[in-house]
């Protein structure tokens, strides 16, 4: 009986915006790798909340460092300091400056700063500012002519000026008027890159592993390429790390498995280990110091919440131990998947414990599979027609991800 399920279903569609097309679960409480909806039956989360949740559902040293929180200070607005604040930001900019000691020399020592935000979008936001204001003032760009070099099929948030350079209609059509000095080249391809890259670009800004265009991984030589012409043309490689960092995929950066550093790191999603929203960009003193106060802010960027749980996620990702769960089960993901392939399944990307899982789109769409999957208890989510992503906690353990692999190869057999 699902009645609870069904009536909570029927509010929301009545009472919100339709900008979501949510599967049909009503979640009541989680724990780790697992959900309960209404009507108390359980699912496997293979989403993880777009990788926000990469600790789970309430790790319990994250749970204790919001309530821990709560009973001291929640806000105090950056009009003032609180003492969250500081160790926040030392403690992130350590956390990206150690991710650092195995890149090649040249880039080295590019995490000085941190300028905290709440969302992807406002972290994404925040670094074109960055950029542009680093453009005129030490590059040399003549004012309102900075351009910036992003991919086809990027997804960098929801806002006016980042739908602008979207090659997604859904996402783009409809909302002009749009925000220029944006040159939008092939995602992968460095000439396309290297020819838009001009006197007024003031950055790159591209994801190392492309998410919600479908889990879409370049070869390492592209990020070496992307580095090194930002470096030739004295441009900031900015990398979105909002999804692909943290832990996702076996490292603690995406760009980690190339050997790069970028000049910015633009993070979000599970900097705020599920609780808060938690979003921050990291850089070099030369690149983040170009703000005086008063050019950009947010009322609860950096708030003591934030910062309190910022700190307790920087301090999990310190011990190493998720990254080398999601290399080591992430493995284990892609064997699994992989067999699939020539099965119900056309092909299969990622890295670590991430996967975009491309379903035989004469079988069913991606949206069937992802029905299908929640009647047998995993949560899972579609993107672009018939591809499906799945990214579980990296809490999850070998045996569901078995029992998860288990279920898909058996929705796409048409059991
Ligand atoms: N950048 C990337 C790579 C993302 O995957 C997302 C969200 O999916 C964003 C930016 C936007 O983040 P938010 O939804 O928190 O604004």
């Amino acid at each position: 009986d699902n009645h609870r399920g069904a009536e909570a279903i029927a509010e929301a569609e009545q009472w919100t915006a339709h900008n979501y097309h949510p599967l049909p679960v009503v979640i009541a409480d989680a724990e780790g790798a697992w959900v309960t909806d209404v009507d108390g039956k359980r699912y496997l989360d293979c989403l993880a909340a777009y990788s926000a949740l990469n600790f789970g559902h309430r790790h319990p040293l994250l749970v204790a460092a919001a309530r821990g929180q709560l009973d001291r200070v929640t806000l105090t607005s950056r009009a003032f300091l609180h003492d969250q604040f500081g160790p926040f930001c030392r403690e992130l900019a350590e956390l990206c400056a150690e991710s650092q000691s195995g890149a090649a020399g040249e880039a080295r020592g590019t995490a000085e700063m941190v300028l905290p935000m709440n969302t992807g979008a406002e972290a994404i936001e925040t670094a074109i500012k960055v950029a542009r204001a680093w453009g005129y003032r030490i590059k040399g760009v003549p004012d309102g002519q900075a351009t910036i070099v992003v991919a086809a099929g990027n997804f960098h948030g929801r806002t006016t000026t980042i739908v602008s350079f979207s090659t997604d209609p859904e996402a783009r059509a409809g909302f002009g008027p749009y925000t220029p000095g944006f040159r939008i080249v092939p995602y992968g391809d460095l000439e396309a890159m290297a020819e838009a890259i001009d006197d007024t670009t003031v950055a790159v800004l591209i994801e190392p592993i492309q998410g919600e265009a479908g889990v879409y991984v370049p070869p390492d030589e592209y990020l070496v390429g992307v580095r090194s012409l930002c470096t030739t043309h004295n441009v900031l490689f900015v990398a979105d790390e909002i999804q692909s960092g943290l832990g996702r995929t076996g490292d603690t950066f995406a760009v980690q498995h190339a050997g790069v550093v970028p000049d910015l790191y633009v993070l979000g999603k599970a900097l705020g280990g599920g609780i808060v929203p938690v979003s921050a960009v990291v850089g070099r003193r030369d690149v983040l110091g170009v703000l005086r106060p008063g050019e950009h802010g947010s009322t609860f960027g950096g708030n003591p919440m934030a910062c309190a749980v910022g700190r307790a996620v920087v301090g999990l990702l310190r011990t190493g131990e998720y990254q080398e769960r999601a290399k080591r089960l992430g493995a284990v993901l892609h064997e699994r998947l992989g067999s699939l392939v020539g099965h119900g399944i056309v092909a299969v990307r990622g890295r670590g414990l991430w996967a975009g899982v491309d379903i035989d789109p004469t079988l069913m769409t991606g949206r069937q599979a992802t029905e299908r999957l929640l009647a047998r208890g995993v949560l899972a989510k579609d993107t672009h027609g018939s591809t499906i992503r799945l990214a579980p906690p990296l809490v999850i353990t070998s045996d569901e991800v078995h029992w998860a692999v288990d279920q898909l190869s058996e929705v796409v057999a048409g059991d």
